[in-house]
């Protein structure tokens, strides 16, 4: 019998979280997660996804990862330090070193893993790490791995960065000190301001960590936003995804050779859970060989990301302060949000809407993420419908 503790927990929060318009219901996909998808029969343009570069989908990643399927086997078998490391996990750390310009890789099952591995394994309860305020839910999880204080300053306000570092070293409480950002905000699109946090890690010996999700494949040639700002050899923690623009799942941190010795000995997720799969693994390494060996594609996503952004400023909206493809559409209020959503859904285009708690009250946005696999005549569809939509709900003239 389940408990009944559980049971009134689960039916308060539930109905709670209806009445607040916030249960989230899951529509499955009955096609891959291209520039145009099919629910329910019906066909969308899709611009939710964070296959920046149109590469799930590509036909060199789904050979790469057959084959490796057909000779190493759907599972890898054991974790990492048993024997679940296969000599394609070690190609791929070498890759992604390459890739990232720096001596040494390591690679995990997510991104998520990886922050949960990668702050953990070197902040302890004597240190403190400093926090954008609007940085990834995986980030906010690994820190409080760590039992290290946790010290948040405004999203992007290099003043207020600079006076809590100078504040927390001056206390003397402090052994460690860490830095975490984002390298490209996923909500706004905005870059951080690598340079002013390399000078400010500089003066007050802080440990420099940028998770670059949205970043890898986007900015810096593909190799991301480090490589963007030219600030490879000052960054200690260069940390991302294999899932969005690399198109396939995993995520690694690329350092110096000392660093990923050390997480290989002491990252939980690389000591305790599964190692990625070889169908997983190979297409990861594919991607990157795609990735560094033509810029052909992150042009073409830039190319979108402009014509989208344009061609909706051009109708009267706002896109916020985006400096990369992320294009938030600003509506505002929670519910014309939602309503926005829906009614895009309606008229065969899939972006959506995020309110608060994940963004602050009243800048409800609908985000759109344009890809290299788009066509413009897509992103002609999905402006014809913000057009009629935006229009019917009063937001454009
Ligand atoms: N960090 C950031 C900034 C992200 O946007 C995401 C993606 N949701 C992650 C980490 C987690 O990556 P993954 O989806 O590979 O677990």
């Amino acid at each position: 019998m389940a408990s009944k503790s559980l049971e009134a927990f689960l039916e308060k929060n539930i109905a709670e979280l209806k009445a607040q318009g916030l249960y989230n219901t899951i529509e499955p996909l009955e096609s891959s997660n291209g520039p145009v998808i099919h629910i329910k029969g019906k066909e969308f343009v899709n611009l939710s996804s964070n296959n920046y570069l149109g590469l799930s989908t590509d036909a060199r990643l789904e050979n790469a990862a057959i084959q490796a399927t057909l000779k190493f086997g759907a599972g890898s078998g054991a974790v990492r330090t048993i024997n679940g490391t296969l000599s394609l996990h070690d190609e791929l750390e070498e890759k992604l070193a390459a890739f990232k310009h720096t001596e040494a890789a390591i690679s995990y099952q997510s991104g998520f893993n990886c922050n949960m591995a990668a702050i953990s394994a070197v902040m302890g309860d004597k240190d403190a790490i400093l926090s954008d305020e609007l940085n990834h839910a995986s980030i906010i999880d690994g820190c409080r791995l760590t039992k290290s204080a946790v010290i948040r300053y405004a999203h992007s306000d290099m003043d207020d960065l600079r006076r809590k570092a100078r504040e927390a070293r001056e206390s003397g409480k402090y052994e460690k000190m860490m830095v975490i950002t984002d390298g490209v905000f996923s909500m706004d699109g905005d870059i951080a301001k690598l340079p002013d946090i390399a000078e400010i890690a500089e003066t007050y010996d802080l440990i420099t960590y940028v998770d670059d999700a949205h970043g890898t494949g986007v900015l810096g040639g593909g190799a991301g936003t480090v490589k963007h700002f030219s600030l490879s050899d000052r960054i200690d923690f260069q940390i991302g995804t294999l899932s969005k623009a690399v198109g396939v799942v995993g995520g690694y941190v690329a350092g110096r050779q000392s660093l990923i010795d050390w997480l290989k000995v002491r990252s939980r997720p690389f000591l305790f859970s599964t190692a990625a799969t070889p169908g997983a693994v190979a297409a990861c390494i594919a991607a990157i060989e795609v990735i560094q060996s033509s810029q052909e594609l992150q042009d073409r996503l830039w190319e979108h990301a402009a014509y989208l952004q344009k061609g909706l400023k051009q109708l009267g909206f706002s896109v916020g302060r985006t400096e990369t493809p992320i294009t938030p559409c600003i509506i505002g209020d929670e519910e014309t949000t939602q309503k926005f959503s829906r009614r895009l859904y309606e008229e065969g285009v899939y972006a959506k809407a995020i309110v608060f708690p994940t963004v602050p009250k009243g800048t409800g946005r609908v985000r759109n993420m344009p890809t290299a696999a788009h066509t413009t005549e897509m992103l002609d569809r999905a402006l014809t419908a913000y057009e009629k939509v935006g229009r019917e709900l009063g937001l454009i003239g």
